[in-house]
């Protein structure tokens, strides 16, 4: 491929979604694969909605399509100037066209009406495994009765894509049906208006999933009765599963949303996604957007289909958890709880305050859901715990008491209340009273936390800062001598 970033290479690629679901991860890498085609090269990319299937529209899908995009930071460039700066286009909305092209064919002779009943239909399809192409010859005008516009494929010889990824692939024209291109609503299928809209949209590369090649001799075809050039193909692999059939809903999540609803970070799932049948070098893993969009080349996307690992996902969010900066960090975690509130901490803390904290856990995080257990306390008033829990193993309420209320003293002595000369402090008292270190901090941190499992007790105790910690232990002593 040729042409560097901000010249204009004339690459025009779109996302041509069928608003019939919850968008899975298929699609989304290929909006991704066509993104990072397009801003690599100065390029256009441009979202379609293919909407003129009717029946199997699912209220919600195209906003759950552009959120996921929004979310994953994948913007597109230009739309019908029609609800709002960069809608996305809509077929429905282009009926128009769709008809008078169908109505073109239908004068070249490269299409024809039919109006063979649909119980005539579904017998010859029992018998043959298709149409017999009964209404080619019969030349039907259109008002002569309901009619649909059937595409003439031509009955012998072959259709030959030359294929970015996948190289020649020859299909049969005799093996090939005569499509319906335009149904007897108006509407146009797939085909018709998939080709239609590619050529005025002025598509130089189509990036689709595997599934659409046998699509591809129809298209061509429809290309080559109206003379216009079509645009260059890449069919992408298949995602897989672990036991190497096709990704699916009974593999567990299969969309973006239940990702980002998990709390994986949009970094990450980029990352990830790149990486599902593309490679830089068959080793290297980590790579932001801004890499991804200076390096990605279809020459590297394989013919075989691509494993999703979630476990390598997982061990990827956790890495970019680890090393985001606390910015990132805590307006990652916001912008998660705001999203869904339901795992998160409410009301939703300050980020100033979000921005102390939430470091002390990433360390133990492998998603954003993982921080608010472990954070939550920080914005409690009064933490919740059994009086029961405080004494630690081999001790008992009256020499925990008797610690803690020796620990009050230790820490209010301090000059500095920071981590390091809380720990000094707390070690130093343990061995005074004879105890293990981990009895002492065992009973503190159930004290100031609640939990017995919490970030690092010392930085806790230095961010809850020394008012707080010192009231809490306090609090601890006092429901012990009760
Ligand atoms: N509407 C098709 C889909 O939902 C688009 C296929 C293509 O990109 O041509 O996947």
């Amino acid at each position: 491929m040729t042409g560097g970033v901000g010249m204009d290479s004339g690459v025009r690629v779109r996302l041509a979604p069928s608003p019939t679901g919850s968008p899975h991860v298929g699609m989304i890498r290929t909006a991704l694969y066509n993104w990072l085609f397009a801003r690599g090269r100065g390029g256009t990319f441009i979202v379609r909605i293919e909407d003129t299937d009717q029946a199997r529209l699912v209220e919600g899908s195209v906003e759950e399509m552009l959120g996921s995009l929004r979310w994953l930071g994948i913007d597109w460039d230009e739309g019908p100037d029609i609800g709002g700066p960069n809608a996305p286009y809509y077929q429905s909305e282009r009926l128009e066209g769709y008809r008078r092209v169908a109505e073109a064919l239908v004068e070249r002779g490269a299409a024809y009406r039919c109006d063979c009943a649909p119980e005539r239909l579904a017998e010859v399809r029992k018998a043959s495994g298709g149409y017999d192409r009964h209404c080619r010859e019969r030349g039907l005008m259109e008002g002569d009765s309901p009619s649909v516009v059937r595409f003439a494929m031509p009955l012998d010889g072959r259709t030959v894509l030359d294929d970015l990824i996948r190289g020649t692939v020859a299909f049969e024209n005799g093996l090939v049906d005569d499509f319906v291109a335009l149904k007897s609503d108006g509407f146009p299928t797939y085909h018709l208006a998939n080709v239609v809209d590619d050529r005025a949209m002025g598509i130089s590369h189509v990036f689709r999933g595997e599934e659409w090649l046998p699509s591809s001799p129809r298209h061509l075809q429809i290309y080559d009765a109206l003379g216009w050039e079509p645009p260059r193909f890449a069919h992408l692999p298949q995602i897989l599963a672990q036991d190497r059939s096709k990704l699916s809903k009974r593999h567990g999540a299969t969309s973006v949303r239940e990702y980002r609803e998990m709390g994986y970070l949009p970094e990450a799932m980029v990352n990830f996604l790149a990486l599902l049948g593309w490679s830089l070098d068959g080793k290297t893993e980590v790579m932001s957007a801004d890499e991804l969009k200076r390096v990605f080349t279809l020459e590297r996307v394989s013919r075989s289909g691509a494993m999703f690992d979630a476990k390598k996902l997982e061990w990827m969010n956790g890495h970019y958890i680890r090393q985001a900066s606390h910015e990132r960090l805590a307006d990652a975690l916001l912008e998660y709880w705001e999203a869904f509130p339901q795992g998160g901490v409410s009301p939703l803390p300050e980020r100033e305050a979000l921005l102390r904290v939430a470091p002390l856990v990433r360390e133990r995080m492998k998603t954003l859901q993982d921080a608010a257990p472990l954070l939550g306390f920080f914005f409690q008033d009064e933490v919740e715990y059994d009086t029961a829990e405080l004494a630690q193993k081999g001790m008992d309420a009256a020499g925990t008491r008797e610690a803690l209320i020796r620990a009050l003293d230790a820490l209010e002595g301090l000059e500095a209340f920071d981590g390091d000369s809380i720990e000094g402090a707390l070690r130093a008292l343990a061995g005074e009273l004879g105890i293990k270190a981990g009895q002492l901090f065992g009973s503190i941190r159930v004290a100031a936390t609640g939990l017995r499992v919490a970030p690092p007790l010392f930085g806790t105790l230095e961010a809850l800062g020394r008012e707080r910690s010192l009231s809490a232990i306090q609090k601890a002593a006092d429901r012990l001598a009760g």
